[in-house]
């Protein structure tokens, strides 16, 4: 049994291929979803799809490249969603000064956001956190390029007692206890694995195949950074994701395409999800049995069953 705990599942790349997706979500034994909105017009999109699949959790938030776009009744409306869904979940939101200090003006993924600053993106997470807190719901949290801000304010502010989830962390492998100690779940992301590379010199012999296999990797590849980390979360701690569409895995490790949308952009299918599983397996040294079964624990930790 998997546990895809972040995706977007809402994407509109994704309309005429959902069918294809929940065979396979069936074939592989995922057994959630963690499908997080982001701005207000994605929050019916993600209720029909918890409507029509039984592997959907719903996640309702305000992204921080959404925060600039709200309405003015956007508090409200996510109020009364959550009202009418006592077991949804809240996300994803957070903090991104990526978007602020980093990112190219011609970035497509950001035409027509008004990118808002961060003490603005910093209120939007604020008044989400407290709904979370309020109501003990699972909350996820997005952060790139703000992992200093994100310390200081969930320890200044009451979080969810039981915890919260870092997605697809890529914070320093210092602040992992800091916030493992507030309660924080770390979902790995197949993402960071194009971090891994070979070694300068490699033996012949231990070197995987031109495609190689996912079980292949492992200790002939030194890790990266990203990866490095993760080796330093606590086992109860650990939960997988993809953040389908986004993130898309080296190719070497896709065992899911799909095609690209009309103008070019690259979808990349939840079912790679199997792939991340056992890419983080290999990392941790641990059998792909015993972290599935650790995942499923941590997952219905935070999420509930
Ligand atoms: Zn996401």
């Amino acid at each position: 049994m998997l546990h895809d705990v972040h995706n977007h599942l809402q994407d509109e790349g994704f309309a005429p291929h959902l069918e294809r997706i929940a065979d396979c979500a069936r074939e592989l034994g995922i057994a959630d979803m963690v499908v997080n909105g982001t701005c207000e017009a994605d929050w019916p999109l993600v209720h029909a799809l918890a409507q029509r699949y039984p592997f959907v959790r719903p996640s309702y938030g305000l992204h921080p490249w959404d925060a600039g776009n709200r309405s003015p009744a956007w508090l409200e409306t996510l109020r009364a969603r959550l009202a009418a869904e006592p077991r949804a979940a809240i996300g994803e939101i957070g903090l991104d000064r990526w978007i602020l200090e980093s990112a190219r003006p011609d970035d497509a993924r950001l035409a027509g956001l008004r990118r808002a600053p961060l003490a603005e993106q910093t209120e939007v997470f604020l008044a989400q956190l407290a709904l979370a807190t309020a109501e003990n719901r699972p909350v996820t949290i997005h952060c790139l390029q703000a992992y200093g801000q994100l310390d200081e304010l969930l320890h200044a502010h009451p979080v969810p007692e039981r915890g919260f989830l870092l997605h697809a962390y890529a914070g320093p492998a210092a602040l992992i206890p800091r916030f493992a100690a507030l309660g924080a779940y770390f979902s790995f992301n197949g993402y960071f694995l194009k971090d891994a590379h070979a070694p300068a010199h490699p033996n012949p012999n231990s070197m995987p195949s031109p495609k190689p296999k996912c079980h292949l990797i492992g200790d002939t590849l030194a890790w990266g950074a990203r990866l490095e980390a993760f080796k330093r979360v606590p086992l109860d701690r650990l939960l997988v994701e993809t953040d389908a569409p986004a993130m898309p895995l080296p190719t070497a490790w896709r065992t899911h395409k799909l095609p690209p949308t009309a103008d070019g952009t690259p979808l990349n299918h939840p079912g790679n999800l199997e792939a991340a599983y056992t890419a983080l397996a290999a990392l941790r040294r641990i059998p792909l049995a015993e972290l599935t079964a650790q995942a499923t624990a941590n997952f219905t930790c935070l999420f509930g069953p």
